[in-house]
């Protein structure tokens, strides 16, 4: 079995896991909030049907070890129970914990993944430059089956959702950045505008520096939710430390990302260090998360310097990621920033705020019901004839970009950054 937290914070303080399923009444209120739920109507998909699986696991009652995983892993960990439940179950959290206890060893090739984002970031860029490079030339797609004979059927899915293989990343394209003596902001690279989509992070940067005065990039380890989610807590425990360590030797700015998920989970570090004898590494956390923004909030604070209706033409939309409107509750921050850049061209679509059907490694799992949850989303961009849908997580950014090109090929999907950066830089003419 992998180590599992044992403690949560949860709305109603600190709780163990037992405790926090428990506090699930069971009255339902949430379950027409959860995406699983609504597609399937299979109650041990549901938000009280997972706590319960958690809750029977944790008194030793549970006999059906195989239907428990398949309800468990299902969960798109989105959060949206905890925002629709009044007593703020910490649903995410129990399911991970339910995940946890049911696995074995993690599988070889995420604690592989883990263990070089620890210790050779250098070798993991590497590594993707060659898997893009091949991918570039067609040689990914070709060894597809290969990959699903091999039991990586995963990675043949990765390869399969996935257009993007950029041959520069953001470290790259921001070599001859200078560090300001006395930078504005601390810039943290996501891995997925860092080497997936390094025109989002191009774009976050410019963004930044226009709205509140060069800034200085991190250059900082992975934020660890790989391994936190799919992989060992030990080295997510590791990559949290590391990443605490170098913002503490980089001033006292606010640390700003711009992947929502990644985001989340660094304002989330706290939770790792439970344990009485990490109590220091803890209050450490704790002081590093009070420093963490997502960019789109910083957006938000910052709309009214945006040009009114600078990015002004196509119909624009926003789909709320997940860990951006549960988690951290950003719903009219980006919203802010996005009308004044888009002025007349913006509105909203119905369901706004509910998943995609990304949700990580979700999508390349659990094909058909993120297949599901994606049509739903596309369909409901279509409905208000949509050219343009923001976002600010890199799974949504990947899933909705394969929606488009599959079922609406008149739409396309962007990061808030991209977009914030678009109207800055027609204002200023550049
Ligand atoms: S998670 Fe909350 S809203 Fe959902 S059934 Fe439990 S108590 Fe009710
Ligand atoms: S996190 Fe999302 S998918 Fe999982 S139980 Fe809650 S609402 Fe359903």
């Amino acid at each position: 079995m992998a180590e599992s937290l044992s403690r949560l914070l949860t709305d109603l303080g600190e709780r163990s896991t037992y405790d926090a399923a428990s506090q699930c009444s069971r009255c339902g209120y949430c379950e027409q909030a959860c995406p699983t739920y609504v597609a399937t109507g299979d109650e041990s998909k549901s938000p009280r049907g997972r706590n319960q699986i958690v809750r029977l696991m944790l008194e030793g009652k549970l006999d059906d070890k195989a239907s428990a995983l398949e309800a468990l892993s299902s969960c798109l960990t989105c959060g949206a129970c905890t925002t629709a439940c009044y007593a703020k179950v910490p649903v995410v959290d129990i399911v991970l914990e339910g995940r946890r206890m049911l696995r074995g060893k993690t599988h070889w090739l995420v604690k592989a993944v883990c263990r070089i984002m620890i210790t050779s970031p250098r070798l993991f860029a590497v590594l993707l430059k060659t898997g893009f490079l091949l991918k570039r030339f067609g040689v990914s797609a070709l060894g597809r089956p290969a990959l699903r004979a091999a039991g990586l059927p995963v990675l043949a899915a990765m390869d399969a959702h996935t257009r993007e293989a950029p041959f520069w990343n953001l470290d790259d394209l921001t070599k001859s950045r200078e560090t300001p003596e006395s930078p504005s902001y601390r810039y943290f690279g996501p891995c997925g505008p860092r080497y997936l989509f390094p025109r989002v992070g191009v774009a976050t940067l410019s963004a930044l520096d226009e709205l509140l005065g060069k800034g200085a990039y991190l250059n900082n380890p992975c934020c660890g939710l790989l391994a936190h989610n799919y992989g060992d807590l030990s080295d997510a425990r590791e990559l949290a430390r590391k990443n605490i360590e170098h913002a503490e030797k980089n001033g006292t700015e606010r640390i700003i990302g711009d992947c929502s998920s990644c985001v989340a989970f660094l304002k989330s570090y706290p939770q790792l260090f439970l344990k009485p004898e990490d109590a220091e590494w803890r209050a450490r956390a704790e002081a590093f998360s009070k420093r963490v923004r997502d960019v789109i909030e910083v957006y938000g604070e910052c709309a009214d310097k945006l040009p009114a209706g600078a990015a002004e033409g196509v119909e624009t939309t926003y789909h709320d990621s997940c860990r951006a409107v549960n988690p951290q509750s950003l719903k009219t921050q980006p919203r802010r920033a996005a009308q004044q850049a888009a002025g007349g061209s913006f509105c909203e679509m119905a369901g706004a705020d509910a998943c995609c059907g990304g949700a990580g490694a979700f999508a390349f799992v659990h094909e058909e019901l993120s297949e599901d949850l994606l049509k739903t989303k596309i369909g409901r961009a279509a409905a208000v004839q949509a050219g343009v849908v923001l976002t600010s997580a890199t799974s949504c950014l990947i899933q909705l970009a394969r929606g488009f090109r599959k079922y609406y090929p008149d739409a396309k999907v962007l990061h808030l950054s991209e977009f914030v950066d678009e109207a800055l830089r027609k204002n200023n003419g550049t």
